[in-house]
């Protein structure tokens, strides 16, 4: 049902019509009908043209976000297990399974389904609600998942930061089906993971750093060579490092919770006695190291997003500059850096300046040996840049 009317400002159709899904407040003309917090609207030009249908919430600064540019399409049922079979489609002919059985079904706005990210681990889906529109809908889609997919159960990990900015307080648990055990192992390429879908970061794993773990410690680049994984998390990087022969890996995050269910991951994949796991800031103990004159073959960087908004972007770039400039200082002569940002508002052009810069003052030589960016189970959507968040440098450092 259609309950209400938003009328673009003059001139503001254009991102409509070059199909960018948002709708910001300052885009908006005023709003006709009294539409709910979640409920679909018309958008309209200034001349009362249909253009698309959105959901609507006025607690947000993204007021509206656009379903269908088919002003006529109904928003029922049949409307959303569409998407819902377009996306798992897509996801099909990745031939992820059987290798591996953790990754991302439903890429929100990037797979037509803006608010709804649905990550499948194994035999449980994980669901996360960010908007009103989805949140209204949640009974509805958690159905229609469950009626398509049928998993054991579904669980919520709907607390990322930016529901507060849609009026929404977190939200976690389960919402159908089953209870995941607080230890579910998944396969990713083969390697096996341990992963609590209700504690862990994010729906549980960084399941978008899956190639990007894979290309890094292939066996050429990981054999016999001393490791330091920085930002280890639940040891994504490690066991295939492990896997593939490692020499001595040591594994630092500041989540001593985490490093345990990493050491159990890394030892699932092989026997590894002289590998480390410290639990404390990674500035402060690569700053030891580098005082230490520590070196390494192999570093990982994958710290956390350290730019959730724009305004923080200046901090966040001398914070990536600082620990990538530590990190070049650790690095023997043609050693490896693999150094990753998420912040979807540092781009990839801004971050390998960032990474320039730290070459330039640690005095090191680099070479790109490959850029990487998110895999295909998070697809990107050519209208809509902001799906883009994760790139990273693969590095010869000299
Ligand atoms: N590389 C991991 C994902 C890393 S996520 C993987 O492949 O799975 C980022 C991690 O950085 C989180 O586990 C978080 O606990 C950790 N972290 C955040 N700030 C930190 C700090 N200052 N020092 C060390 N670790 C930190």
């Amino acid at each position: 049902m259609i309950n209400g009317t938003l009328i673009l400002a003059a001139g503001r159709e254009k991102s409509v019509l070059n199909r960018h899904p948002w709708l910001f407040s300052g885009g908006i003309a005023r709003v006709e009908g009294q539409p709910a917090p979640g409920d679909v609207v018309r958008v309209v030009d200034t001349r009362g043209r249909a253009l698309a249908l959105a959901y609507y919430n006025p607690h947000s600064q993204i007021r509206g976000r656009i379903l269908t540019w088919n002003p006529d399409e109904r928003i029922d049922d049949s409307f959303w297990l569409e998407r819902i079979r377009r996306a798992i489609r897509g996801r099909e002919r990745l031939k992820l399974t059987p290798h591996t059985t953790a990754y991302r079904l439903i890429n929100a706005e990037a797979d037509g389904l803006p608010g709804l990210v649905v990550d499948r681990y194994g035999e449980f889906l994980v669901l996360q609600s960010g908007t009103m529109g989805i949140e209204k809908r949640k009974a509805q889609l958690v159905r229609l998942l469950a009626d398509e997919l049928n998993p054991v159960g579904v669980v919520e990990r709907s607390d990322m930061e930016t529901r507060p900015h849609e009026g929404l307080s977190s939200q976690t648990g389960l919402l159908a089906g089953e209870s995941p055990p607080p230890e579910l192992l998944v396969s990713e390429n083969g390697l096996s993971f341990g992963v609590n879908l209700l504690t862990g970061h994010k729906t549980g794993l960084y399941l978008d750093q899956r190639e990007n773990r894979q290309r890094v410690c292939q066996p050429h680049f990981v054999a016999g060579q001393a490791v330091l994984n920085v930002f280890a998390y639940t040891g994504g990087f490690a066991v295939y490092a492990a896997a593939h022969e490692a020499g001595p890996i040591i594994n630092i995050d500041s989540s001593f919770a985490m490093l345990e269910q990493a050491e159990r991951n890394v030892e699932r994949a092989a026997s590894r006695p002289d590998d480390q796991y410290l639990a404390g800031d990674a500035f402060r103990i690569l700053r030891d190291y580098r005082d230490e004159g520590r070196q390494f073959d192999l570093i990982i960087l994958d710290p956390p997003k350290f730019a959730p908004s724009k305004g923080d972007v200046p901090k966040a770039s001398r914070g990536y500059k600082d620990i990538n400039w530590l990190a070049l200082r650790l690095l023997r002569p043609g050693g490896l850096l693999a150094t990753f940002s998420c912040s979807g508002h540092i781009g990839a052009d801004l971050f390998q300046k960032i990474v320039f810069g730290a070459a330039v003052d640690a005095r090191r030589e680099v070479q790109i040996l490959y850029p990487l960016g998110q895999p295909p189970d998070h697809p990107v959507l050519l209208t809509f840049p902001e799906s883009a968040y994760l790139k990273g440098l693969f590095c010869r450092v000299w």
